[in-house]
């Protein structure tokens, strides 16, 4: 944060005057590649019936406030029932009411960083501490038992699986002794579980863990980054709680026509969801070919690469060639990396061209 007035400095909480808040690092170009959103868009067919269902919607009434009609939709698809789904205003508001419901002075997360900074954010905006079991230097995979370890003392656990920004993913197997090993609750961010290999997803364990959350959103293979909407999986319990502490509207009655009808017609996402795939590989092999570049392997639809002079091709990109890519060259543990959304063909032609040519310049 900036230098804050005096006049505010002395009025608001410490620890808030010593936030960094999250920056999406974002500058209007061309071609954005730096959000890991859906860069096909909304499929025309989609488009028109979340139109026609936004058109038939009042705006007089409230909202249902927890979404009723779209948490049976999602219970439905998911083989739960109501009761184990709460909606939310995109996966980072549900990230924040788990803290709030979870976290706070005394209670101790433990995260494997690098990661989703969000996580710290938010353990810093409620007061909790973070314990961090850093993830391996080269290959980015867990320390299982360093985890496990930590686990046992912890109230919280968060795991992204497919990670953010390194692409990897966690075992099922390895979830569920994360569950047995952790006296408080286990998090496990499937914000990309759709472009990762069939049958990645910890959901299945719901069933026999109680302190397990497994959340969603529908930003990225969904294309509804712009609407904001996200969702959790739990036991019924940990989802009251989780409705206690959300405020009461957060999820507008647009958001929610449009999920409704995004998750009526998920199918027709499906294709669009199978070219990201194989356009990773192509990306992937594109960006090895490179001289210099290191790219690691991804579950996402997202890869971190390696180079040398990351920061300075990151801006030449943007400013040269109107491409926008994510810098994570001073996060600790991802000197030189850049992360890459995989975009259109089109796109991915584009990047892979200018990386080419702006390592050229600089190296
Ligand atoms: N988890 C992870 C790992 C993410 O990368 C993101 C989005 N950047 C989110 C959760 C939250 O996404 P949203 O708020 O758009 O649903």
């Amino acid at each position: 944060m900036g230098a804050l007035s005096r006049r505010i400095q002395g009025r608001v909480r410490e620890d808030v005057a010593r936030l960094e808040p999250y920056d999406p690092n974002f500058t209007p170009c061309d071609i954005n590649l730096s959000a890991n959103e859906n860069t096909y868009g909304m499929p025309e067919q989609v488009r028109v019936a979340i139109d026609e269902a936004i058109a038939a919607t009042p705006t007089n009434r409230y909202p249902d406030p927890m979404s009723n009609d779209l948490r049976d939709q999602i219970a439905t698809w998911h083989g739960v029932r109501r009761e184990n789904v709460c909606v939310g205003n995109g996966g980072d508001e549900l990230l924040f009411n788990f803290f709030l419901a979870f976290g706070g002075p005394g209670k101790r997360l433990v995260d494997c960083p690098p990661t989703f900074t969000v996580y710290d954010i938010y353990s810093k905006m409620v007061g909790t501490s973070v314990v961090r079991c850093w993830r391996d230097p080269d290959t980015f995979e867990l320390d299982i038992d360093a985890l496990l370890r930590m686990a046992g003392t912890a109230d919280m656990v968060i795991v992204t699986s497919p990670n953010n920004p390194t692409g990897n993913v966690i075992a099922a197997a390895d979830v569920a002794r994360l569950c047995e090993a952790c006296p408080g609750m286990v998090m496990i961010d499937e914000a990309y579980a759709e472009f990762a290999d069939d049958g990645i997803s910890c959901e299945r364990l719901l069933a026999t863990y109680d302190n397990l959350i497994v959340l969603h959103t529908y930003s990225k293979a969904f294309c509804l980054a712009g609407v904001r909407m996200g969702y959790v999986l739990a036991a019924p319990d940990v989802i009251e709680v989780l409705g206690a502490v959300r405020q009461p509207y957060t999820v507008d009655v647009f958001a929610q026509a449009a999920a409704q009808v995004v998750t009526s017609m998920r199918g027709v996402f499906r294709p669009t969801i199978e070219t990201i795939r194989k356009e990773r590989r192509r990306l992937a092999e594109g960006l090895a070919a490179i001289e210099g570049v290191r790219v690691w392997p991804s579950q996402g639809n997202f890869l971190l690469v390696r180079m040398p002079y990351a920061a300075i091709v990151r801006a030449r990109l943007r400013d040269k060639r109107s491409i926008l890519v994510r810098d994570f060259s001073s996060s600790p543990g991802l000197e030189d990396c850049l992360r890459i959304t995989v975009g259109t063909p089109r796109e991915n032609d584009e990047l892979l061209d200018a990386v080419a040519s702006i390592l050229k310049e600089v190296v």
